[in-house]
């Protein structure tokens, strides 16, 4: 039975508050739902969390009421349709969605539905759509002018450029041909111009109005801080501080460190669980649903964990290493506070980060030129991760929007001090060259011993306490040289190749010893410079 008509209840905005109970749009809803109801086309770039479901459910609901017939929502994630249609038909809003996880039976109850028009919404998933069967039970609706809408979601997934690409969505483009007169609304969070184009072209959408959103999370807090003793301590004292009992992601590259960090958390009485590919699926499957159902539950995880996961209230998410890149960064941090209630994007970031990302792209098995690609991207992501201005401006900046400074980020918050390290650096590389010239290479540690003149068994062994070099840089702390040496890397002067890391120069670094440039480097941080605080917000 249909809920009671108020007077407005035809309306988007009576849909939205009737059915959804929520009082205004969001951003460009209003805009989306007003021209796809009217039977525009629409391509629409929305960040997670920015509301992309009401974007096809107003419209599918006002068209519905207008004797309009049903909406197809493709949709590749089963999770994701189970819950939403759960939530339409609580809402009163009769949807089913048809995919591999039915019996024939209730399959079978569905497509009663669906061809007696009773049916608002149906979801299901691309393999689905273009079956014989399917596209015929849609010929019969739209011939009885029961068709009302089509609307892709995910539609990224079209893209061979995109991360997730599905041979499926290419035949998609079928439905425009079939159903040219029935209108069409494609979703997508994935940004960029080569994968807009992308849709566009493939799904057939030249017509379409294209709305594009702003992909700023204003409610996430981000914060980068130094890596200083034990990461997981500090990830500890912050999750005290900042976020105790409250839900939670924090990513880890390895599935061996997920393992060892969740127990780790759960010792220190943390509810904690993992999860990364190489546990069963019964194992998975559990810890997620824990996650989503209890309160206060951290999931320590790898990038296999994310996808598709609709929990609005995931207040944090911390990287203990870095991500791939900004994109990979953006997607893992937008999924903390999907609600618009405040939330932390939290990442400790140090020397070894850097080498290894490096390492990891030189060692692996693709071409130079992707490669270079990967390595370009490698150093966006430093620069944002060093940077001493707002972060926020950055992101953005990466994703082609321009905005000024956020006031919710750590640098904007608590602007980072920069010091003169010209002659630091001057001092840190001559070092390295002087190692050079006696044909030898070393890492980190022993660079830094020799420069604080710190004696050693190796020091003496290599007669390091007679360079030149030796104890040149006493004044500074062992934290300070890190951090000198890791922006340094950053910067691209040094490099850290091989199993030890060992350190040598690149052309760019003779600019510097030459005394060319000046560097201003970001202060190393003594703890807590970067704590943000509960209070402050
Ligand atoms: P997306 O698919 O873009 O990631 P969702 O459609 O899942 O985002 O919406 C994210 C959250 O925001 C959901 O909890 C949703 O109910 C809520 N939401 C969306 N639009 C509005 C609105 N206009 N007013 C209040 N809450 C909204
Ligand atoms: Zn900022």
């Amino acid at each position: 039975t249909p809920p009671a008509h108020s007077p407005d209840s035809d309306t988007p905005l009576g849909v939205l508050a009737n059915v959804f109970g929520y009082g205004a749009f969001r951003g460009q809803q209003g805009a989306i739902v007003e021209h796809v109801a009217g039977g525009g086309d629409a391509l629409v770039l929305m960040p997670t969390g920015g509301g992309k479901s009401l974007c096809y459910q107003v419209p599918a609901i006002l068209r519905h009421r207008r004797r309009q017939g049903v909406a197809v929502v493709v949709s590749p994630l089963i999770a994701l349709m189970h819950d939403q249609v759960g939530a339409l038909e609580e809402a009163g809003v009769h949807a089913a969605f048809l995919n591999s996880s039915h019996s024939s039976d209730e399959a079978a109850h569905v497509e009663r539905e669906l061809m007696s028009g009773r049916l608002v919404l149906l979801y299901a998933a691309p393999e689905r759509i273009t079956t014989p069967r399917f596209l015929a039970q849609l010929t019969s609706l739209h011939e009885r002018g029961l068709l009302s809408l089509f609307a892709i979601d995910e539609a990224h997934c079209v893209s061979q450029w995109g991360h997730d690409f599905r041979a499926e969505y290419l035949q998609l483009s079928l439905l425009h041909e079939r159903f040219p007169d029935v209108p069409r609304i494609a979703l997508t969070a994935t940004a960029d111009e080569l994968t807009r184009q992308d849709i566009i072209e493939r799904l057939s959408l030249h017509e379409a109005r294209v709305f594009i959103s702003s992909f700023d999370r204003p409610n996430i807090r981000y914060s980068i801080v130094e890596k200083a003793g034990s990461p997981r301590d500090q990830l500890l004292r912050w999750l005290r501080d900042e976020h105790e009992d409250e839900a939670g992601i924090v990513y880890c590259q390895s599935r061996r460190k997920v393992d060892e960090t969740a127990e780790w958390l759960s010792s220190q009485g943390l509810k904690a669980l993992p999860y990364h590919a190489g546990l069963d699926a019964d194992t998975r499957r559990v810890h997620q649903d824990r996650f989503l159902r209890e309160e206060g539950l951290v999931m320590v995880a790898t990038i296999a964990f994310g996808m598709g996961i609709d929990k609005p209230d995931v207040r944090f998410v911390a990287h203990l290493d870095l991500p791939k890149n900004i994109e990979a960064y953006y997607q893992e941090t937008g999924r903390a506070g999907r609600d618009g209630a405040p939330a932390d994007a939290w990442m400790t970031y140090g020397l070894a980060d850097v080498v290894n990302q490096r390492r990891m792209i030189d060692e692996s098995p693709a071409d130079e030129t992707f490669k270079q690609g990967q390595r370009g991207k490698l150093d966006a992501l430093l620069a944002l991760a060093e940077a001493t201005d707002c972060r926020r401006v950055r992101l953005l900046r990466y994703f082609g929007e321009e905005s000024s400074a956020c006031g919710n980020c750590d640098n904007c918050l608590h602007p980072a001090a920069t010091w003169d390290a010209t002659e630091p650096a001057r001092k840190l590389l001559s070092c390295i060259y002087r190692f050079h010239q006696r044909g030898e290479r070393f890492g980190a540690g022993h660079l830094i011993d020799v420069l604080r003149g710190k004696a050693t068994d190796k020091t003496r062994q290599y007669g390091h306490d007679s360079l030149s070099t030796w104890a040149c840089g006493a004044e500074l702390s062992e934290l300070q040289w890190r951090a000198v040496l890791r922006q340094l890397i950053a910067l691209g002067h040094v490099v850290a190749e091989g199993e030890w890391h060992t350190l040598s120069l690149t052309d760019s670094a003779r600019a510097v010893l030459k005394g060319e440039v000046s560097l201003r480097l970001r202060e190393a941080q003594p703890e807590g410079r970067t704590k943000t605080s509960r209070k402050a917000r």
